[in-house]
């Protein structure tokens, strides 16, 4: 028990980690998306580091690898803070972040970086893609899973609906969709801007088991991804509850901090805040 409660702390220091690091890339490209980042940081380091996804950073095309998709594509200062903590490129590498040639884009491009199964940053292509690979995985009988996160606000956008009836249609349950529920999409607060609510049930009646989590809570993440699918059959969809710009105060619940980028004194502050030292 005390050895689960262990894996958890962990989990969330290297998350904390991971938001500073993800600043840090956004404090030195001038452009990001930090609020972002700093909400799907739990999720992403559950994922990559507690041992859900079956992956090999030493052979990023292994066939046999589970699939994650960044649907939010935005969010790469988390990202590939996460896969460079995996081990999938080395941690130096993230001082490139968005210069020229460099093989961090501001969105994530499989054909430079090792760990990026998809490209995306035009909103609502990454759900229809994880249905494809899905089915992909279905169609030639083998076991692989399909992860992707996606943002909220990019729930607005019709492909999703179109890739969710074509999941449930073919009972992929080997795919998990994840909700990065912030609340807060570019420009504002997304039941401000098209309501999502009654979000699971709108996403059980597309065919799909729901759950909802606290998605900082990386005891729970944890629980939840190690019993999958949710329901023998049907597609699984995760709601996590999360809260933008987490874990630093001044940017927590700030549309604005959808685009913000840190100074050099908040910067100093969010170190202090998260308890992290980036070290890169
Ligand atoms: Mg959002």
């Amino acid at each position: 028990m005390l050895a689960e409660k262990e894996r958890a702390e962990w989990l969330r220091q290297k998350a904390n980690w991971t938001r500073l690091s993800a600043m840090t890339m956004t404090h030195h490209a001038r452009l990001g998306h930090t609020g972002g980042d700093l909400s799907s940081a739990d999720i992403l380091t559950v994922l990559y580091l507690g041992g859900i996804l079956r992956i090999d950073p030493a052979r990023p095309d292994w066939p046999q690898r589970d699939r994650f998709i960044l649907s939010k594509g935005h969010c790469s200062g988390a990202f590939y803070s996460t896969l460079a903590s995996r081990g999938f490129f080395p941690l130096e590498r993230l001082q490139t972040y968005m210069d020229s040639l460099s093989m961090l884009n501001g969105h994530p491009d499989r054909n430079k970086l090792p760990g990026v199964e998809a490209n995306t940053g035009p909103l609502g292509h990454g759900l229809p893609i994880a249905v494809g690979a899905a089915l992909a995985a279905r169609m030639r009988k083998e076991n692989w899973r399909v992860f992707v996160l996606t943002g909220d606000g990019e729930l607005q956008e019709g492909s999703n609906w179109e890739a969710a009836m074509t999941a449930q249609h073919y009972g992929l349950d080997n795919l998990i969709v994840i909700v990065d529920r912030n609340r807060i999409q570019q420009g504002d607060f997304t039941e401000k801007t098209i309501r999502m609510e009654p979000l699971a049930e709108r996403w059980s009646a597309f065919g799909f088991a729901v759950e909802e989590i606290d998605g900082h809570d990386t005891a729970a993440l944890l629980g939840r991804f190690d019993r999958l699918p949710f329901q023998p059959g049907k597609p699984s969809c995760l709601i996590a509850h999360t809260i933008k710009g987490k874990g630093v105060s001044f940017a927590e619940n700030q549309p604005s901090w959808h685009h913000g980028v840190p100074n050099d004194k908040q910067l100093a502050a969010a170190a202090v805040e998260l308890g992290a030292e980036v070290g890169w």
